[in-house]
């Protein structure tokens, strides 16, 4: 991801263009974001990022050629092997629970997979079928 410092209003909604987005922030920068790669546990950030992500916005808005990039910065999209999150007990530690695994969705899943989970916690009948988000050892041997 990446930031424009821009002049105010420039952008006043978010927008959308061929997998990339420009979000105007409350502090007054742009986003633009993102780029995507399997990297591990990495945050760094490459030239090669930054490029594509200023091509992408100056392409919707060319405005922005003229913007300096204030930051640019990487976040983590932690995932499990078969794409379904692991949201339950450890086997070895029944008394540790995990919600995580949720890759690029995680903040539209976050109602539903707490849900789950304080269902779990509190020994009630669980909103939907645990079963397939429990990190069994099986799951957890391929992660
Ligand atoms: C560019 C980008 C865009 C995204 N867009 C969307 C979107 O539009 N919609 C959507 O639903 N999701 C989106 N996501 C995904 C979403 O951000 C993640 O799915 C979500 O943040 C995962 O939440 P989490 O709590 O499991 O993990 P995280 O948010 O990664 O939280 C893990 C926390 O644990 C901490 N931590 C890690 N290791 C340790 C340690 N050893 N000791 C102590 N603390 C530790 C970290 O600092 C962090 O605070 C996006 C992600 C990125 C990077």
């Amino acid at each position: 991801m990446i930031t424009y410092q821009a002049p105010k209003d420039l952008v006043q909604r978010v927008v959308l263009k061929d997998g990339r987005y420009i979000i105007p922030r409350a502090d007054g920068l742009l986003l633009v974001g993102s780029t995507l790669e399997e990297a591990g546990f990495d945050k760094t950030t490459d030239a090669a990022a930054l490029a594509s992500l200023k091509q992408s916005a100056e392409a919707i808005l060319p405005a922005l050629a003229l913007c300096p990039v204030a930051h640019q910065w990487a976040g983590l999209r932690p995932g499990s092997p078969e794409g379904i999150p692991f949201i339950g007990a450890l086997p070895e530690w029944p008394n540790v629970f995990v919600n995580a695994g949720h890759y690029r969705n995680g903040l539209v899943l976050a109602p539903a997979s707490t849900h789950l989970l304080v269902d779990q916690l509190l020994g009630r009948e669980p909103v939907i079928d645990p079963a397939p988000y429990q990190p069994t050892p099986e799951r957890l041997i391929n992660t």
